[in-house]
């Protein structure tokens, strides 16, 4: 190829840093200015620029101007740079360049699929370059973060959750594709912009919904077989239940907001008991907001009871209590609850207000995933405090201002005595002399190790001890030092590590349910693992 098409190319573009024999051997002369700078000198410089950058939105659009122009030193910065990166390329500045994806728009960065393509989706995949395609993540755009129906602009959500894919769980960038699903919106405001990319209707449901779900779930799986994994992310909780529901048994299906929140929050439980004592079977579990998120955990914490006791799942479901819109759920509301909430109707008299379902249920675990701000009062965190020695406060509902309570909150209003995890990051803080450290329970924790395991063993199902295993995995990397601090989650900077770990572990259990398909299965899983993660580090072109 030509100098000027290997430097047009984001895969091979390493733009000053091309040595002098490879402008020489490439046609490359005269096409750069004279110097030649190495990669971390490229990478500085870059840091340095989107350090002056004021407005997050910007710092966004620089990143994503550099993964189209060099790949490589892309993810170079958000591997060296992930604490700093994270909020950039993901949650939550994504969110805001999804909410302004109309105008910022410049080059697809995936596959829309919309109802036009309706006959034809097989195609629409083969029209995408790259052949061996391991991961798919997926969108209908109708619940995009805490943001709402969002439409054809939720692309901006697969294409984040893939570069983590890459930058924290090592699968190669031409092995990942972000694809939207556009069925249209029922956002009234999109529907009125003049720069909406998506299709001006409303929302298509029922029959036609499944149908053009349905021929996208075989057009995958005729185009990349049965070993390619698809994440589904941001659905509206009826649909996210259903296609997990319709497709776990024929397909290699993951959602993460559902399945991936369950694995990162039982992690952090996992931990805490080091701190709490007792086994997870001796805590009681009260939520608030039951839909993919509440109902998701609450169902993986009954599951690993049951490993852990051998008693019924049935049994253990009893210690898990939620409370949705209308108050706790309780067996007298059973005939009209959605059948996600079903498992959940134990016997109690109605309660509707949370603080006194937390004096009637006496939880030593509190768990928020309402997505309604404020919720925790301080009625209710001193209610926590005063039944438990150590309360587990865990404020998960995203952005920051829907979170039920802040982390300062948790702690002073519980002298200090709470155990506090969030959705979104908060900063260390000082209370009575003491340095408190909340932990984030962020769902990138794992489904990038999660998918590499995946990945790497050439499972062809999802099973839930799979699962299981990554919260375990992720469990183990906290440490003495760590807890010291209050933390249930160790450090992000380390999650390379992390990563590798969590996927051998999933591997692991892949191998042992016979789910594996990488035969023989490698001797040491974790080496195994970190030799397949894709490195930013330039090639030399001779
Ligand atoms: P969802 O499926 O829509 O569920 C929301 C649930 O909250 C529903 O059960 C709803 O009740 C209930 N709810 C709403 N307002 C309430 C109120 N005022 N009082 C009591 N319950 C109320 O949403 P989701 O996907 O589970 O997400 C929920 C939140 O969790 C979001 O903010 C999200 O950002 C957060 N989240 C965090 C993480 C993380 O930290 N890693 C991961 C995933 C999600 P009804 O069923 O009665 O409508
Ligand atoms: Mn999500």
């Amino acid at each position: 190829a030509s100098g000027y098409t290997l430097m047009r190319d984001p895969r091979h573009n390493k733009g000053l840093a091309f040595t002098e024999r490879e402008r020489d051997a490439h046609y490359l002369r005269g096409l750069l200015p004279p110097i030649v700078l190495s990669q971390e000198l490229q990478e500085k410089r870059i840091m340095h620029m989107l350090r002056q950058y004021k407005v997050p939105l910007q710092r966004y659009m620089a990143m994503m101007d550099l993964q189209e122009r060099n790949e490589r030193l892309f993810y170079k910065l958000l591997i060296d740079n992930v604490e700093e990166l994270l909020p950039v390329v993901y949650t939550p500045t994504v969110g805001e360049a999804c909410q302004k994806y109309g105008s910022i728009f410049r080059r697809p960065q995936g596959l829309y699929i919309s109802l036009k393509e309706k006959g034809k989706i097989l195609e629409v995949l083969k029209n995408w370059p790259e052949r061996s395609v391991q991961v798919i993540v997926v969108t209908d755009g109708e619940r995009i973060l805490g943001l709402g129906d969002l439409g054809c602009q939720g692309m901006g959500i697969p294409v984040g959750k893939l570069s983590l894919y890459t930058a924290l769980g090592g699968v190669r960038p031409s092995a990942c594709l972000p694809i939207t699903i556009d069925v249209g919106t029922n956002n009234e405001k999109l529907l009125n912009d003049e720069f909406y990319i998506g299709l001006r209707q409303r929302r298509a449901t029922g029959q036609e919904y499944a149908e053009l779900l349905h021929e996208f779930m075989s057009a995958v799986k005729q185009n990349y077989g049965e070993k390619v994994l698809i994440q589904f992310e941001d659905f509206a909780n009826h649909n996210a239940f259903e296609l997990l529901a319709r497709y776990s048994s024929s397909h290699l299906v993951f959602n993460d907001d559902i399945q991936g929140t369950a694995s990162v929050v039982l992690a952090g439980l996992l931990a805490a008991l080091k701190l709490l004592g007792g086994t997870l079977a001796d805590h009681r579990f009260l939520f608030l907001g039951a839909g993919e998120a509440g109902t998701g955990i609450a169902e993986l914490i009954a599951l690993e009871m049951s490993k852990q006791t051998g008693n019924l799942i049935e049994e253990n479901r009893k210690k898990i209590w939620l409370v949705d819109s209308k108050g706790l759920i309780v067996n007298s509301r059973k005939h009209s609850l959605q059948h996600f909430k079903k498992p959940w109707a134990h016997e109690h008299e109605p309660v509707s207000k949370l603080v006194d379902a937390v004096k009637a249920i006496k939880p030593t675990v509190l768990i928020g995933t309402s997505g309604v701000g404020k919720q925790f009062t301080r009625e209710v965190v001193e209610a926590m405090a005063s039944i438990n020695e150590k309360p587990l406060i865990m404020a998960l509902s995203n952005p920051t201002s829907q979170a039920e309570c802040t982390a300062e909150e948790a702690y002073t209003w519980s002298e200090g005595r709470a155990i506090f995890a969030s959705g979104s990051p908060f900063d260390p803080l000082e209370y009575d002399g003491k340095v408190f450290v909340p932990g984030q329970a962020n769902n990138a924790y794992i489904f990038p190790g999660f998918g590499l395991g995946v990945i790497m063993s050439g499972a062809i199902r999802v099973h839930d001890d799979m699962l299981l295993a990554a919260s375990e995995a992720l469990a183990a990397q906290v440490t003495e030092e760590h807890f010291k601090k209050g933390l249930i989650y160790p450090p992000f900077s380390d999650i390379r590590k992390i990563s590798a770990n969590i996927a051998a572990k999933v591997a692991a259990k892949a191998y042992e349910l016979g789910l594996a398909s990488h035969l023989p299965q490698p001797e040491d899983l974790v080496k195994y693992a970190e030799s397949c993660m894709y490195s930013p580090i330039y090639r030399t072109y001779r």
